[in-house]
C-alpha cells in the first residue's frame, strides 16, 4: 500500500467552463489529485453536480440555435482556429499528462499530437462529407443532432476530448464535456487552450465531475440528443439502458482484449519488438493493446528468447524519463488490480516468463508494476479474456492459421487487432477473417480518416474521419 501524503505545492481547480467563462462550481465536494509516480496529492478538485451539469446543458442548448446553422465553410474555420489553439499548448498538456497520470513522455506527446491532428482531420472528413444531396424530386441534408454530451476516459484524456470535439463542431453540434475526474489537472490545460480558439459562447462547455453525478444528468437530461463515450463496458452498458428513457444517439467506444498474430513467415526480429510495442503501449493502459500474442507453437522457442531479448528495452520509472518505456499505474486501484491479475495468471497455471508480482525495485513509492509476459496461456484463462489495463501480455500458442483466426475471434472484444507477416496477401487474408473494428499488418500505424471503433463488447458506432462525423448528425429527406 502506497501512503498518501501532500506534495509541497497544492494546485486548486474549482471552477467549470460554461458559455465561454470560467464559473465556480455550483458542487462543493472536493476530490484529491494524487500523483502516482510518488503517491502525492498534487491538486485538490472542486467537483461539478447536477445543477453545474444542466448549466452547461442550456449554454449549449441556446448555441445550438446559431451554430447548427452555419456552414461547411464557417465550420471549416472554427476548427482551423481550435487546431492552431491546441497546436501551441502541446508541451504544456504534455507535461500535464505525465505528471497527472504517469503517461510516459513517447507516448504522452504522441497522444496530444493526436488529438491536435483530430481538429485537421474533421476539418477534412468535413469536406469529404456531402452535407446535401437531390435526385428527382428529393433532397437529403445532414442536420446537426442536437446537443452531444462527451464523456472521456482517463487514459488519453486529450486526445478524446478533441477527436470528440472536431467531429462534433464539424457536425455542427454544440457540446458539454465530461472529461474524467482523474484527468482534472490536463482539462484545466486544454479548456485554457481551447479558450483561446475564440469560438462562440457555449459551443463547447467543460464540467469536471463525478460520472454518476454530471455523467448520469448528461445521460438522462432531455436537453441532450447524443452521448459519445469512452470507458469501460460496464459504464457503456449503464449509459446505453439510462439514455434509452431519452432516445438517445449513443456512440460507446469501449475496452479491449486485442489480438496481435505472427504467423509462421514472420521475420521475428521485427514482428516480436512490434508485438511488444503494441502490448505496452501507454504502460498497458491502452484499449487498443495487444495484450494476447498468438505465435506458432512450431517458432514457440524462438519466440520465447526474442520476447526475453525486446523485454530489455522496457524500462520501468519516471515517465518524464524519455528513455524510461513503463510509468506507474494511474492510482492505487489500477495498481491492485494489475497485481490481482497477475496472481491469477499464476494460480491458472500461466508461466511468468519475464516480470511477475510486486513492485519493481527501487521503485517502491509508486504505483509501479513489473512489466509482464505470460507463456503457455490457454485462452480460456481470465488473463486471457478480461481487460487487465496494465502492462501484462499473454502469449498463446496455435498450430495452424485457422486455429489462430478461431482463438482471436474467441474473445468478447473486437476492437483492434495485428497481424505480423512476410507474405503480404496471406497476412491480409487472416486480417480480413479477423472481427474487430481495425487490424493493423506489421505496424502499429494510423489514419485519421479511418474509423475507429469496435465490433461486440468494444462498443457501438465509429469516430475518426467523415465516420466520426456521421455519428453527430442526422439525416433528413425532403420529398416535393
Ligand atoms: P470508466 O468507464 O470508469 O469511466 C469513463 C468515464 O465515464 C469517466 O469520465 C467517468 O467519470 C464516467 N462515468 C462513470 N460512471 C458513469 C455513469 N454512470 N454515467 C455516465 N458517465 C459515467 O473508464 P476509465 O477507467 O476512465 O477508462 C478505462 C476504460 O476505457 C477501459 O475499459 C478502456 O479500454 C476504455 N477505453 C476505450 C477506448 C476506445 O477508444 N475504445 C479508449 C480508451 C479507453
Amino acid at each position: 500500500m502506497t501512503t498518501v501524503t501532500q506534495a509541497d505545492t497544492i494546485k486548486t481547480l474549482t471552477t467549470h467552463y460554461i458559455d465561454g467563462a470560467f464559473v465556480e462550481s455550483h458542487g462543493r465536494e472536493v476530490m484529491d489529485i494524487i500523483k502516482p509516480t510518488n503517491g502525492k496529492v498534487i491538486a485538490r478538485v472542486t467537483l461539478g453536480d447536477e445543477e453545474d451539469t444542466r448549466r452547461a446543458i442550456a449554454a449549449a442548448k441556446r448555441a445550438f440555435v446559431e451554430f447548427s446553422r452555419t456552414t461547411k465553410e464557417e465550420r471549416s474555420r472554427y476548427l482551423r482556429q481550435l487546431h492552431e489553439a491546441v497546436s501551441a499548448s502541446i508541451d504544456d498538456l504534455t507535461d500535464v499528462m505525465i505528471e497527472e497520470y504517469g503517461g510516459v513522455a513517447r507516448f504522452a506527446r504522441l497522444i496530444v499530437e493526436s488529438g491536435v491532428t483530430a481538429f485537421a482531420a474533421a476539418e477534412k472528413g468535413l469536406q469529404e462529407l456531402p452535407l446535401k444531396q437531390s435526385w428527382g424530386k428529393t433532397t437529403v441534408t445532414l442536420e446537426p443532432v442536437g446537443v452531444a454530451g462527451l464523456i472521456t476516459a482517463w487514459n488519453a484524456n486529450a486526445l478524446f476530448i478533441c477527436l470528440k470535439l472536431a467531429s462534433a463542431v464539424a457536425a455542427g453540434c454544440t457540446v458539454v464535456i465530461k472529461p474524467s475526474e482523474m484527468s482534472s489537472l490536463q482539462t484545466r490545460v486544454m479548456v485554457e487552450a481551447l479558450n483561446a480558439a475564440g469560438l462562440p459562447n457555449g459551443v463547447y462547455n467543460m464540467v469536471t465531475g463525478l460520472g454518476t453525478t454530471v455523467g448520469a444528468e448528461l445521460v438522462r437530461n432531455p436537453d441532450v440528443a447524443k452521448v459519445s463515450f469512452t470507458g469501460s463496458v460496464a459504464v457503456g452498458e449503464t449509459i446505453m439502458r439510462d439514455g434509452a428513457a431519452t432516445m438517445k444517439r449513443i456512440t460507446l467506444e469501449l475496452g479491449g482484449k486485442s489480438p496481435t498474430i505472427v504467423l509462421d513467415d514472420a521475420a521475428l526480429d521485427k514482428a516480436i519488438p512490434s508485438a511488444l510495442i503494441l502490448a505496452f503501449l501507454n504502460s498497458g493502459q491502452a484499449c487498443a493493446a495487444g495484450t494476447r500474442l498468438l505465435v506458432p507453437k512450431s517458432r514457440l522457442d524462438e519466440v520465447k528468447r526474442a520476447i526475453q531479448e525486446g523485454m530489455r528495452a522496457y524500462t520501468v520509472g519516471d515517465p518524464a524519463d524519455p528513455n524510461i518505456m513503463v510509468g506507474p499505474m494511474v492510482s492505487q486501484k489500477q495498481y491492485q488490480r494489475v497485481e490481482s491479475y497477475i496472481r491469477k495468471g499464476i494460480e491458472e497455471g500461466a508461466e511468468v516468463l519475464v516480470g511477475g508480482e510486486g513492485r519493481p525495485k527501487g521503485l517502491e513509492a509508486g504505483y509501479f508494476v513489473k512489466p509482464t509476459v505470460f507463456v503457455n496461456v490457454k485462452n480460456d484463462m481470465t488473463i486471457a479474456q478480461e481487460e487487465i489495463f496494465g502492462p501484462v501480455l499473454s502469449v498463446i500458442a496455435y498450430d495452424s492459421e485457422d486455429e489462430a483466426i478461431r482463438i482471436a475471434n474467441d474473445s468478447k472484444y473486437g476492437l483492434h487487432s495485428a497481424v505480423m507477416g512476410t507474405d503480404l496477401e496471406r497476412a491480409r487474408r487472416v486480417a480480413s477473417q479477423l472481427r474487430a473494428g481495425r487490424v493493423v499488418i506489421n505496424n502499429m500505424t494510423d489514419d485519421p480518416q479511418a474509423p475507429w471503433g469496435g465490433f461486440k463488447y468494444s462498443g457501438v458506432g465509429r469516430e475518426y474521419g467523415k465516420y466520426g462525423i456521421e455519428a453527430f448528425l442526422e439525416p433528413k429527406a425532403i420529398l416535393e
